[in-house]
């Protein structure tokens, strides 16, 4: 019987889809690349295929993650970024040799140096992280307005007030809990009208 494993949360950007793949962070934590195997599914979902990874690549592949996230959350609370995080990204950026190259449909694609070279896809994903903590790009770093989460995710959204770093689980949650409390309020008030 094949393993049922968390599903991954997409995004369109690539360094936060990333950290996303351990969430709950602050309540209890969902890690969505248990295996070595649900991290190469996970690189092809976005556009980084390799054919293996090794236990040690997924280790790698964590503390890249943990380092982005903390980057990510300094950046997000004007703090100074760890220097350990910035190590750990910049080596795994300079580590990799992946290549833009462009498909005929005028879309960018990765073309990593080997079919096994896990290091690539994670320069890859280290050069994303870069541009976004370094503001090169369009957007603003926040925090999930979930205590439970508090994700690090790039807020795109033109007003630039996003509150969550995903609307389908974390806001979905708020809204659910915020009617829940309107109904118990509403409760009360109901009984009491009637005594
Ligand atoms: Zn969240």
């Amino acid at each position: 019987m094949r393993a049922r494993f968390p599903d991954f949360r997409l995004g369109n950007v690539l360094a936060t889809s990333f950290t996303a793949t351990l969430t709950e962070r602050r309540g209890d934590a969902v890690e969505r690349i248990p295996t070595p195997q649900r991290f190469v599914d996970w690189l092809a979902v976005n556009g980084l295929a390799v054919e293996s990874c090794t236990t040690a690549q997924l280790e790698l592949a964590r503390e890249l993650r943990e380092s982005i996230h903390a980057a990510a959350t300094a950046t997000a609370v004007q703090d100074a970024l760890p220097a350990s995080a910035i190590q750990v990204i910049n080596d795994c950026s300079i580590q990799g040799r992946a290549a833009a190259v462009l498909t005929p449909e005028g879309k960018r694609q990765w073309r990593l140096s080997s079919a096994s070279c896990v290091e690539d896809a994670l320069s890859v994903i280290a050069a994303d992280a870069i541009s976004i903590i370094a503001g090169e790009r369009d957007g603003r770093m926040a925090l999930c307005a979930s205590p439970t989460c508090q994700a690090a995710f790039f807020d795109t959204s033109q007003s630039r007030t996003r509150k969550w770093c995903d609307m389908n689980t974390c806001g979905n949650r708020q809204k659910k809990a915020r009617f829940n409390a309107n109904q118990r309020k509403n409760g009360t008030a109901a009984r009491t009208g009637v005594i």
